[in-house]
């Protein structure tokens, strides 16, 4: 890879919850499932560790009997997108900063959200997106198609981050800064991959960094995500201090 395409940073980030303002798939399993409060019971048995988040979330999904499309129609109307994002997005565009979605839901349901947020479909084509797929049955039914089956994670993100770095063949030296923006349990594989994690404030990815002793900075929309990426690339700032500015 010339240097010239080297670019200052790569962002990974988690979507539901975090590029949106609402996690979809919550939102499906309260309103169309089995309901908020046995989700909760769920959520607190996987920060536990007792669940893992592939067969949490495969209950959450066998739960939710309806078509995927009024699905996708009742998402495109409920989940907000983060109100900083666009011009987050729009920024890393104009600085070659790829910006690289790693998600634990399906790929179906975040292309659809992303075309009906920005609007073109060349500007969602470009966003990179590594999630599991929906498998459709003869019958209209649907299922998650994990990325990562044997992994308790069913999309293990730590594998998908390891394997765009080393693709990436970065030389020696020259090596972007990495940063990963989440706020759940399914982040717990990726917590630890890149120089910077921002977590989202009051989220459960912010617990278990606390109780692992995993480094991380908090977030509460891309607003405070922008302003310490553009710092660290502009040389404002280090990975450290930026760290240590927001708890
Ligand atoms: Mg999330």
């Amino acid at each position: 890879m010339p240097s010239t395409q080297i670019p200052p940073a790569v962002v990974f980030s988690d979507w539901d919850g975090t590029i949106t303002s609402l996690d979809s798939n919550d939102y499906l399993t309260d309103s169309l499932g089995f309901g908020r409060e046995e989700r909760e019971r769920m959520n607190e048995e996987m920060i536990s560790q007792r669940l893992n988040f592939r067969d949490a979330f495969t209950l959450m999904l066998e739960s939710i009997n309806h078509p995927f499309s009024d699905c996708i129609d009742l998402l495109k109307s409920k989940i907000p997108l983060d109100p900083g994002f666009k011009s987050f997005y729009a920024w890393c565009k104009s600085q070659g900063i790829p910006v690289i979605v790693v998600s634990s839901g399906m790929k179906p349901i975040i292309k659809a959200l992303l075309l009906n947020y920005l609007n073109d479909p060349s500007a969602a084509d470009e966003l990179e997106i590594y999630a599991n797929d929906t498998e459709f049955a003869e019958d209209g039914s649907w299922k998650i198609k994990w990325r990562h089956p044997e992994s308790g994670f069913g999309h293990d993100k730590s594998i998908t981050i390891k394997k765009y770095i080393s693709d990436a063949a970065y030389p020696e030296g020259k090596r972007p800064h990495f940063f990963y923006c989440g706020d759940g349990v399914s982040d717990l594989s990726a917590a630890r991959e890149t120089d910077l994690l921002f977590a989202k404030k009051g989220k459960d990815l912010v617990t278990y960094c606390e109780r692992e002793g995993v480094p991380y900075t908090t977030f509460e929309d891309f607003q405070d995500i922008w302003n310490g990426v553009r710092d660290v690339v502009e040389g404002k700032k280090t990975i450290e201090e930026v760290r240590q500015a927001k708890k």
